[in-house]
């Protein structure tokens, strides 16, 4: 199985949680093995950083402003969202019993969503 190696500035096609879409990243950090430590977005400005393939970071960018959380929408793995105190951020798991795990900026909380 082929190894992907990156390297900083490369152009990625990755999703982004801000544009709700596969969209061109660049590359910013990559570690000694040629992983992606960090991207931004092209369309947006939104930053992700990762740690070992997992993303442990979101900065919104100016681009794009996700819509307000709402406890009765149901969201999904990737999504973006505005929350009144804690800000931009990206859902990065969905439990039952209506929880999702939310990471804004490094921190992850667990929100309710799905509520009647
Ligand atoms: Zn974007």
């Amino acid at each position: 199985m082929k190894t992907e190696k990156y390297e900083s500035g490369a152009k990625v096609s990755m999703y982004c949680s801000a544009c709700e879409d596969d969209t061109e990243h660049t590359v910013g950090t990559v570690t000694k093995l040629g992983k992606i430590s960090s991207a931004v977005c092209d369309n947006c400005q939104t930053a992700s950083t990762f740690k070992g393939g997992v993303k442990t970071g979101v900065t919104a960018g100016k681009g794009k402003v996700p819509e307000l959380y709402d406890r009765k929408k149901r969201y999904r793995k990737g999504q973006a969202m505005m929350h009144n105190i804690f800000g931009h951020g990206e859902v990065t798991a969905v439990f039952e019993a209506q929880k999702i795990d939310v990471l804004f900026g490094e921190t992850t909380r667990r929100l309710i969503h799905d509520q009647e």
